[in-house]
């Protein structure tokens, strides 16, 4: 595989060459976890696959919240771009809102530019004011916000005090940190300083969890509650897909936090464990034994006898319901190769899915996970700030004395950390793969062409920019951000979803005609007489 690595590299400038080759690891048998350089900036004109920190803050981690107005200050194309196009669904709680279909934008004009748009956004937050009298609103800088100077924490505060709701200022601007992944270390900030902690609510039930870093695409919290629930948990707030302000005002009255997502969420578990003694654990609920084992890993941290039996029960009655069609589908599926390349957890968290039903990944990678979600979170303190990174706030928080509690002693999270050992950290994606995969940070369009040329996987699992790319070279290839429109995929039922889905795919009869049968079969036949007869 590294001489393969290194055929794909010699085609790059030196200069290029030297970047990548540091983004690019193979996994071998060695108990060193190789280092990978990751979260760095983008290659210019390599066609990356990345987006930028308005999209990682306001398009992944604010946006799913359903009850608020979420005004996006800017030029209309941050906006439009971002309509509806991330499947975080969502549904209105008893007689509450939920302004998920609309987008709401300043449309910055070239005036607002010369003479600042501040103006046009308090007029913005006015008008959503008296059309839908919303419980809180937030406003995303794009692009030019930064750069003319416009103040929107200052407008937020106004609005605040004019208006008697809270208003949400989030500097997302697109051009901060290398990707995504700013956007989301802002986002959490934000929750952290002005949302979490706020509410008052009471909780009579003894197992309340917050599900972080989960946001429903095709309904996928959804499928994740049902089963918790059914156990059952009590889900005081979700992060946020499916969320609402009110529930995540009141996030810090859980007993445990789940991490789904680790890169876009990390920050606000860590920080709460801080604040509030609320203890976090790495989940997985993508894959039939991912899913099991988050269930018993939750139950040990509990360790109620009630609860684990409980646990217990509903793996069976969950397992036996699925079972025939697991056996079905990995019948057709099994033996196949898969490349994985999504934004920053799901290349992880889908080998477990397909190993289920013998899909072995040859090839994984993210757009923007940090060097933790490749090697585990041993090596953060290894980690070293660039200038791109350094413009993020780290933020210090401090135990709230007021509402500190003691969930976890010091003595049994040791005991336990044995026992569960995602209980506060994160192993990280390399630990997890079969040697001589392929490891690849920042994938580009020419790496994706060439490694599928060479390695000629049976499927490939990536976003919308490169699907249609895939197709064409006689590759099925699977959108693991949108579910290709499908999903859920989290869970027991959601694993057979997905399995349901890449068969269809893969077996389409179409894939039967991407070669015409003029470059595979003879075009006249005929046959040569002796000499002196006839042709
Ligand atoms: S990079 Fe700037 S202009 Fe482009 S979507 Fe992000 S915020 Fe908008």
């Amino acid at each position: 595989m590294k001489k393969i690595v290194d055929k794909v590299l010699e085609k790059y400038p030196a200069k290029t060459f030297k970047t990548r080759k540091k983004h690019i690891i193979v996994k071998d048998d060695s108990y060193e976890i190789p280092q990978i350089e990751a979260n760095t900036r983008t290659i210019p004109g390599i066609i990356t696959n990345r987006g930028c920190c308005y999209a990682g803050c306001k398009g992944v981690v604010v946006g799913p919240i359903k009850d608020m107005v979420h005004i996006v200050h800017g030029p209309i194309g941050c906006s439009y771009y971002a309509w509806g196009t991330r499947r975080n669904k969502a549904k209105a709680e008893d007689g509450e809102d939920n302004f998920i279909q609309y987008c709401f934008s300043t449309d910055m004009q070239e005036s607002d530019i010369v003479f600042g748009g501040e103006k046009k956004l308090r007029q913005a937050i006015k008008e959503a004011m008296d059309l839908f009298n919303p419980k809180a609103i937030s406003i995303s800088a794009t692009c030019p916000v930064g750069l003319i100077g416009d103040d929107i924490n200052a407008v937020a505060a106004e609005a605040e005090k004019e208006y008697g709701i809270q208003v949400l200022a989030f500097n997302c601007e697109g051009y901060k940190g290398v990707s995504q992944s700013a956007g989301h270390h802002i986002a959490n900030n934000n929750f952290i300083k002005n949302v979490i902690g706020k509410g008052e609510r009471k909780y009579d039930k003894k197992w309340n969890i917050n599900l972080l870093g989960e946001y429903n695409i095709g309904g996928d919290t959804w499928e994740i509650e049902r089963i918790l629930k059914k156990i059952g948990y009590n889900v005081v707030a979700t992060l946020t897909g499916d969320g609402s302000i009110e529930n995540i005002r009141n996030a810090h009255k859980a007993n445990l936090n789940l991490v789904q997502c680790h890169r876009s969420i990390n920050y606000i578990a860590e920080m709460i464990e801080t604040k509030y003694g609320i203890p976090w654990v790495k989940v997985n609920f993508i894959g039939i034994d991912a899913t099991i084992q988050t269930l018993r890993d939750m139950a040990k941290i509990y360790d109620d006898p009630e609860l684990t039996k409980r646990t217990e029960e509903v793996i069976a009655e969950e397992v036996a319901a699925i079972e025939g069609e697991l056996v079905y589908l990995k019948q057709r599926l099994e033996g196949k190769t898969a490349f994985l390349y999504v934004g920053g957890s799901r290349s992880h968290h889908y080998q477990n899915l397909l190993a289920t039903f013998g899909v072995e990944t040859v090839l994984s990678g993210y757009e923007f996970a940090h060097r933790d979600d490749y090697e585990g979170r041993d090596v953060i303190p290894t980690i070293k700030p660039d200038a791109d990174s350094k413009n993020i706030e780290e933020l210090k928080v401090e135990k709230d004395e007021e509402n500190y509690r003691i969930i976890l002693s010091e003595e049994r999270y040791e005991k336990l950390k044995k026992d569960v050992p995602s209980l506060g950290n994160y192993a990280g994606l390399i630990k997890e793969s079969k040697n001589n995969n392929i490891i690849i940070d920042d994938l580009n369009h020419y790496e994706t062409e060439t490694f599928i040329k060479v390695l000629k996987p049976d499927m490939f699992f990536s976003g919308i920019k490169d699907k249609y790319a895939v197709q064409k070279m006689g590759v099925m290839s699977k959108q693991l951000h949108s579910y290709d429109y499908s999903g859920p995929y989290a869970g027991f039922k959601g694993a057979v979803i997905f399995a349901k889905d890449v068969l269809a795919g893969v077996y389409t009869p179409g894939w039967r005609y991407v070669t015409p049968p003029w470059k595979t079969e003879p075009l006249i036949e005929g046959t040569i007489e002796k000499e002196g007869a006839a042709c």
